[in-house]
């Protein structure tokens, strides 16, 4: 596929050969073979509408849930970082495009004295990632909040979903890969701003003790089981602080794992995989990636 598909059609900011290591948490990962970063929803249904059938698309957010492989992913990736606008209507519902950081969210909301969103300001995603994984964190999750979404698939075609048509499920939802999210509807309560504030605080600092802060990470790699923690059952496994290269889990919580510095994703995904193993052969448990692994081996 040529780039003058779509330079010919006045498709801009999309470039070819661009590293996805700068477009995740976890800083690795190949090339994407076209990054196309849209300044608006325009120009995504103009990319969605000329671009070849055959021609595969896939979203990133902020990277925050993503195990991009070292050869990359074919067709064009999409960034939506600058579809990020927030607003509020009379009644207190909040609309955010996919692209806004769920922090920035969070503190929209506390600004407009508006509650329910708290929990967004520890995920360090995008709306679009939060809706895609149902993310939560104390107590809340997108699915509790979520009024309807507006979305495109891959021809073009816009429609509203509803919550109850997402299907949302602890870190999942039913809906095909071929829907882009594009803006989302929050309900909120009423709330002092000091109330929030100290809500978002408590969050913030439970977090400081609990995970690794400032690290290249992926959050929780693998789903808690029904009933189980997935990082109690590695520790168990005795798999805390194992090492593949520069891959490690975190001595902190070790149901993440972090690059210390130069791993590459094969040896973050064998490192996952070994976990998975050994936790198996401990307690009969086969634990399933929260991570999502895309690209070319
Ligand atoms: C330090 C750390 C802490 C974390 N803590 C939590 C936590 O407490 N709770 C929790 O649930 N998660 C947590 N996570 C995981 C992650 O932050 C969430 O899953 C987040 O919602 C992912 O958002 P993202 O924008 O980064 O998505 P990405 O990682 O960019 O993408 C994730 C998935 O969403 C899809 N996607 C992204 N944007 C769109 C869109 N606009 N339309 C359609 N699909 C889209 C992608 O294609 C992919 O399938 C943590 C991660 C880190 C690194």
């Amino acid at each position: 596929m040529k780039i003058n598909i779509f330079k010919d059609n006045f498709v801009e900011n999309i470039y070819s050969e661009q590293k996805l290591a700068n477009h995740t948490w976890f800083g690795v990962g190949g090339n994407a073979e076209f990054l196309f970063i849209p300044e608006e929803e325009k120009s995504l249904e103009k990319f969605l509408k000329v671009k070849p059938n055959d021609c595969k698309v896939f979203t990133i957010g902020a990277g925050s849930n993503l195990l991009v492989r070292d050869n990359g992913i074919d067709g064009v990736t999409l960034i939506t970082s600058k579809l990020n606008k927030i607003s509020i209507d009379k009644d207190g519902i909040i609309t955010a495009n996919s692209g806004s950081i769920d922090a920035e969210v969070a503190r929209f909301a506390r600004d407009h004295c508006r509650s329910g969103l708290e929990f967004l300001i520890g995920i360090p995603g995008t709306i679009g990632g939060g809706i895609k994984m149902n993310s939560g964190a104390f107590g809340s999750e997108f699915k509790d909040v979520l009024i309807d979404v507006k979305a495109i698939n891959h021809h073009g075609e816009y429609k509203i979903f509803s919550n109850e048509d997402l299907k949302m499920e602890y870190r999942k939802i039913g809906l095909e890969d071929e829907w882009i999210f594009l803006s989302a509807r929050f309900k909120t309560s009423t709330d002092s701003e000091k109330n929030i504030r100290d809500k978002m605080k408590n969050i913030i600092l439970s977090r400081k003790s609990a995970q690794p802060i400032g690290v290249k990470t992926g959050g929780s790699t693998f789903k808690n089981p029904v009933g189980k923690k997935a990082w109690q059952l590695i520790d168990q496994a005795g798999c805390r602080g194992w090492k593949n290269g520069d891959a490690m889990i975190s001595e902190k919580h070790c149901n993440f794992i972090v690059n210390l510095k130069n791993a590459k994703a094969h040896q973050i995904e064998e490192l996952g995989q070994n976990v998975k193993q050994k936790v198996f052969e401990n307690s009969g448990i086969s634990l399933h990636w929260e991570i999502e692994r895309v690209g070319n081996r």
